[in-house]
């Protein structure tokens, strides 16, 4: 990968001082960039930072996004304000509906929250202008040598992070391409529980993973083998007729409701994609330090995108604000991270490969089927658990389980409220000496 600096180029810091007025830039105004900034806010006003965003102003790709207690808790933890908010914008879902061609449908238990990513988007933009941040929408960065008054440039421009290729190639990026197609929709059918289609197709399975979005609506994700995509004829069809396809396909699940493509390409075409999981060895690089999706991806199966980036920007506003060097805080910020990045990951990675072998466990009842979606990264599991699974299917049982369970959330949410602080003053660890 050749670096795309121009030869001039010359970061106006090259792993220094923070300094308590440092001027910071983050190419990207996703849940990374977006919510580093307000992190970073909250620990030192003095920060001078700017996000830069190409889309404009209340735009973004993408649909919902899931989440679980645990997100909300670092939330409140580290910004009470802007966590209040998310909790309100978004809807609960309480247990699991596995739905496999005509076999009976099974059940799982559990719980988790989903709202819309603009709103997310929308929240945490306006969270950080409060705080005094320069939220710059409809400006894309094509050239590091824009921010070359920066002392420190985050890379938060996600997936593609053109940063990334730009800054240096000594990340060592590793990109493993999935096999399976998928496509990020959305239904104004409103699911209640996390819902899971399987369909038969002459072509092969295709299925979806369906979750609340909004009082109107849900997000649908699409996947399916590289064969089947072919065999329904997907790579000819244009983007009218896909969808209507995809609509007859999951008729009975969507009741008979549209599907949603928010995104329309010159060629007609449905934006279809292979998953991209990305590594790196190296996260950051003089003053340019990767963060979110930028730094590292996860099968969009285990929903924890957006939980690694909050987690990323947190570290690392943390981690600046408590060292005095700024190549001590990006390594200190890289080491936090890491092990739990990577371990999501794996789990990800295994994720990912059982939907590429869905077809061998589809042969198994509805119940059987629905126990090995639910383990597929897991570790065993006590037999206990297979039993309460069991349970799960009678449906008084599955009702008093999402009664104790509802039961635990409440609890839950009422001890966050109640311990919700904003985060401490931080003070800095001086610069080790040589
Ligand atoms: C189908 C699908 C479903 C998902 N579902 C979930 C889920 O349920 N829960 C979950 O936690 N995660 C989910 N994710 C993952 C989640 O979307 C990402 O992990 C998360 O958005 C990463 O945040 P980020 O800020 O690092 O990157 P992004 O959200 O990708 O944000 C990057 C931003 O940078 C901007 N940008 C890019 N290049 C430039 C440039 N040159 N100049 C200026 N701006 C630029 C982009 O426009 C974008 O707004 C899902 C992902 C997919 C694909």
């Amino acid at each position: 990968m050749s670096s795309g600096l121009p030869l001039d180029f010359q970061p106006r810091s090259k792993g220094g001082q923070v300094a308590r007025n440092m001027r910071i830039v983050c190419v990207g105004g996703g849940p990374a960039g977006l919510y580093f900034a307000v992190s970073a806010k909250l620990r030192d006003k003095n920060y001078d930072i700017t996000v830069i965003e190409r889309n404009p102003d209340g735009f973004t790709h993408g649909w919902g996004v899931g989440y679980w207690d645990d997100v909300l808790d670092s939330l409140y933890r580290n910004d009470p304000v802007s966590a209040r908010e998310i909790q309100r914008s978004s809807g609960v879902w309480s247990g699991v509906e596995v739905h496999v061609g005509n076999k009976k449908e099974a059940y799982l238990g559990g719980y988790g929250l989903s709202m819309g990513r603009q709103r997310l988007l929308d929240i945490l933009a306006e969270r950080a202008t409060d705080l005094g941040v320069d939220v710059q929408f409809h400006r894309e960065v094509k050239d590091l040598s824009e921010l070359a008054d920066a002392d420190l440039i985050v890379a938060s421009d996600g997936v593609g992070s053109r940063t990334r290729q730009l800054a240096t190639n000594h990340w060592q990026t590793n990109v493993e391409v999935g096999r399976n197609k998928y496509l990020w929709l959305g239904t104004y059918w409103v699911f209640d529980a996390f819902t899971y289609v399987f369909e038969q197709t002459p072509a092969g399975w295709i299925w979806l993973h369906a979750y609340y979005l909004d009082a109107e609506r849900s997000t649908c994700i699409v996947e399916c083998s590289p064969e089947t995509w072919e065999g329904l004829g997907f790579h000819e069809l244009g983007a009218d007729q896909s969808i209507r396809l995809l609509e007859q396909i999951f008729e009975r699940q969507l009741r008979g409701r549209a599907l949603i493509n928010q995104i329309r390409s010159s060629a007609d075409k449905l934006p279809w994609l292979n998953f991209r999981m990305i590594s790196n060895t190296n996260w950051y690089h003089d003053n340019v330090v990767l963060v979110g999706d930028s730094a590292h991806t996860t099968h969009f199966s285990i929903g924890s995108g957006t939980k690694l980036a909050i987690g990323d920007a947190i570290a690392l506003a943390t981690n600046l604000a408590q060292h005095d060097d700024l190549r001590c805080a990006l390594k200190s910020y890289e080491e936090q991270r890491r092990p739990e990045v990577t371990a999501i990951q794996r789990n990800a990675a295994k994720s990912m490969q059982w939907l590429q072998n869905v077809a061998d466990y589809t042969d198994q009842d509805g119940v059987q089927f629905a126990y090995a979606l639910s383990q597929r990264f897991r570790v065993r599991q006590p037999l206990w658990r297979y039993h309460l699974h069991l349970a799960t299917q009678i449906p008084a049982l599955r009702s008093l389980r999402r009664t104790l369970t509802s039961a635990r959330r409440s609890r839950h949410a009422r001890l966050r409220e109640r311990s919700a602080d904003p985060p401490a003053a931080a003070s800095r660890q001086p610069t080790p000496r040589p």
